[in-house]
């Protein structure tokens, strides 16, 4: 439970003066993204401005240049109500000062309010933008009036938020005062060596600050107030992070011990020979696997730089230690894909593996429990259905996530708690830049895979204008004639997959007169039995172009396909674009991928499209792609900023980040559950950044 002296923070807006039910659902919107919950004090606290405004320059109306905000001070002269019947003309009211004549001008305005403002004879000062109209300067509705006493509390500096509709920054002005008030101050939960070192003011303090900016340097990611509440921020991440950790790693894990007979004949078995990569990360899992912790560990390699490979040794040698193994894949068709790959080779050597989806017969679905119950199942493969409380292990000793970005960190502790010592191995095929890591998967190790299996050729990436398709489908004719095989991927449509759908099925149409029986269609709304129908048919049988919405994004695996035609590639974000070319270019032979685009394209498209012809390097792609839209969407998401945080920037604040980890980890060392002075203040702070869910696993918590 929230300790009652953070109730100030957490009470509803729609409980402050002034704020009603509608302003409220409004509220709502613009803080949590959802009218049905609560818009919090909080919320607004730590909703920042991204701007100001500069009310300070007070100036003479004839040296105001047109179009500037100003704040001027002049004398009422006379009121011009519009006539009666006509609307449209607006209702004007003349002014001066020393230097010129001003028009304050208001549409559909109450003309009684207006008088009782700004009475005919009295001086106001007026704030708002100036423009110029054959010379005379205008204001249109002005942002302010006020008198000679209510100038004192006018904000000089006007920070800007972002808004939205219900919501004008005048509102979020007014309600963040009314917010404020009788908040109850916090015990200080940093290091006070760090505050002073680094001149931080407090949590308060720097909420002020960052509300009421003497200007923009107040604003900026590196001021004092804003490190402070970045670093806030940073650190309720790493700790829960942390806290989750120490609470995995607190179950001792077993030391196991197997002698490598089943990785030494699954080596055997391979075609090829393992990369440098992928045999220091097989090290790497070893030494976790030997020693009597819980290994948590991330295995981060691009696109077919072989992680199932390792994933499978690793699996193997959990075997051979007398336990089980599971992998989880995020659908179905994938989770199909990994066991058709593995299969052949887990019965070379002996390895019992078997498959579970949430599309599996109930009676498949019981034989293969209870096989898994009584230890007759090794290694199973399936998607979220591995999740559900039916599925009881004999003994899971590693669990495999493969694509982690799709899951959360509760569905991966869920996962490893299937066990009583349970290993995980994360596995992921974005390549993270090393702060979103560590936002995102907290402290783990983690394992890179850098190397691309052998005899991999480059992929001849191209760009096309849309307008040359009848050139494009030629060539291609050409290509199938000599036995190629392609992928063609159709737009990616945001707003909506049934026009995404829509998109692939009159694609499919269209080249169905030239290419006969050799195209085949896949998207997400048909069932996984006609997805594995196509796929078939397209892996083993005779259709050699497959028209793919981006369900085929993640993870499919057809070594002889060798083109990928992505349309509307300027839809595309640079992860996703690298994504799907890595779909290509697995097998040996030179393989292409055609980027068509619709022109004209804006300025962020053609950088895209330029990187992806110039490299082919997954983390040089991550690095642009974070620089090019923002770090959300590297992992999809499609809000701005880093996901999951208000306040941090993922590229100002990174050294802060680092910081928090090595502190949180500090932390946790001296005091794991949170009890001493500074513990009992660090649980305000997860509170406030809605980091408490890591509170419950404290035992007095
Ligand atoms: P990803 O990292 O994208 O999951 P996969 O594990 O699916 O990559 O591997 C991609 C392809 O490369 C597969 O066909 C796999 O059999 C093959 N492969 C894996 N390791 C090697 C290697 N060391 N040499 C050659 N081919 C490999
Ligand atoms: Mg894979």
């Amino acid at each position: 439970m929230r300790p009652n002296h953070l109730n100030s923070y957490f009470s509803s807006l729609s409980s402050l003066k002034g704020v009603g039910p509608k302003m409220a659902q409004a509220f709502a919107k613009l803080l949590r993204g959802d009218v049905l919950l609560e818009p919090r004090r909080i919320d607004l606290l730590l909703h920042m401005p991204v701007s100001v405004i500069d009310r300070n320059l007070r100036s003479s109306l004839a040296m105001t240049p047109d179009g500037v905000i100003v704040t001027v001070k002049v004398t009422i002269d006379k009121h011009l109500p519009p006539p009666r019947n006509n609307k449209r003309v607006p209702y004007r009211i003349l002014a001066h000062d020393e230097t010129e004549e001003l028009t304050l001008t208001y549409f559909h305005a109450k003309g009684g309010y207006l008088e009782r403002q700004m009475p005919v004879g009295e001086v106001r000062y007026v704030s708002g933008r100036l423009e110029r109209f054959q010379g005379a300067p205008q204001i249109t509705h002005p942002d302010y009036v006020v008198d000679e006493d209510d100038f004192a509390t006018l904000p000089l500096i006007e920070p800007v938020y972002p808004l939205t509709a219900g919501v004008s920054g005048k509102l979020v002005h007014k309600t963040l005062l009314a917010a404020f008030e009788g908040l109850e101050p916090l015990p200080e939960w940093q290091d006070g060596v760090l505050l002073d070192r680094e001149h931080w003011p407090s949590f308060l303090d720097a909420l002020h600050t960052l509300h009421a900016p003497m200007g923009l340097d107040d604003l900026a990611f590196e001021s004092p107030a804003r490190q402070r509440l970045a670093y806030d921020e940073c650190l309720a991440s790493q700790l829960a992070l942390s806290l989750v950790r120490s609470n995995v790693k607190k179950v001792a894990g077993l030391a196991r011990r197997w002698d490598g007979r089943l990785k030494t004949a699954l080596i055997a078995a391979l075609p090829f020979t393992l990369t440098g990569s992928q045999q220091s990360a097989i090290a790497d899992i070893e030494a976790d696997l030997g020693v009597a912790e819980r290994m948590l560990r991330l295995v981060q390699g691009d696109v077919g730089s072989g992680k199932t490979m390792v994933a499978l040794i690793a699996a193997a040698d959990v075997i051979e230690s007398g336990s089980q193994a599971c992998m989880m894949a995020p659908t179905d068709l994938l989770a199909r894909q990994h066991f058709q790959s593995v299969k052949g080779l887990c019965e070379t050597v002996g390895i019992r593996v078997a498959v579970l989806t949430g599309k599996d017969t109930a009676a498949t679905k019981r034989t293969t429990l209870a096989a898994l119950h009584n230890g007759d199942i090794d290694f199973l493969i399936g998607t979220h259905a591995l999740f559900q409380q039916s599925v009881d292990f004999a003994d899971l000793g590693l669990a495999i996530v493969d694509e982690q970005h799709r899951f959360g960190v509760h569905q991966r502790l869920a996962l490893s708690s299937k066990g009583q010592a349970t290993d995980l191995l994360v596995m992921t095929a974005t390549p993270i830049p090393r702060t979103l890591v560590l936002t995102h998967y907290g402290d783990m190790d983690v394992s890179l895979l850098t190397e691309k299996p052998a005899g991999r050729k480059p992929i001849d990436t191209r760009t096309m204008s849309v307008d040359r398709l009848g050139e494009l489908v030629a060539r291609l004719d050409q290509a199938l004639a000599q036995g190629a095989k392609c992928y063609w991927v159709c737009p990616l449509v945001e707003e909506s997959e049934v026009l995404e759908v829509t998109a692939a099925q009159e694609r499919f149409e269209s080249l169905k007169p030239v290419f006969g029986h050799k195209v085949e269609l896949i998207h997400g709304r048909m069932t996984s039995e006609e997805k594995r129908t196509a796929m078939d048919r397209f892996k083993d049988g005779d259709a050699q172009i497959l028209v793919a919405t981006t369900v085929i994004e993640v993870g499919v695996d057809v070594p002889e396909a060798t083109i990928m035609v992505i349309e509307h590639a300027e839809r595309f974000g640079l992860a996703q674009l690298h994504q799907l070319r890595g779909r290509v270019g697995r097998g040996d032979r030179a393989s292409s991928c055609i980027l068509l685009f619709q022109g004209p394209l804006g300025a962020i498209a053609k950088e895209r499209l330029k990187m992806m012809r110039e490299t082919e390097d997954g983390f040089e792609i991550a690095e642009a792609d974070l620089r090019l839209r923002g770090e959300g969407d590297v992992l999809g998401t499609k809000q701005s900023g880093m996901p999951g945080f208000r306040l941090a920037d993922a590229e100002a604040h990174k050294g802060l980040m680092e910081m928090a980890r090595k502190e949180a980890r500090l932390i946790v060392e001296k005091d794991p559950q949170l009890e001493g002075s500074r513990g009992k203040a660090l649980r305000d702070l997860l509170y406030l950044f809605e980091r408490e869910s890591a509170i419950r696993l404290l035992k007095s918590g």
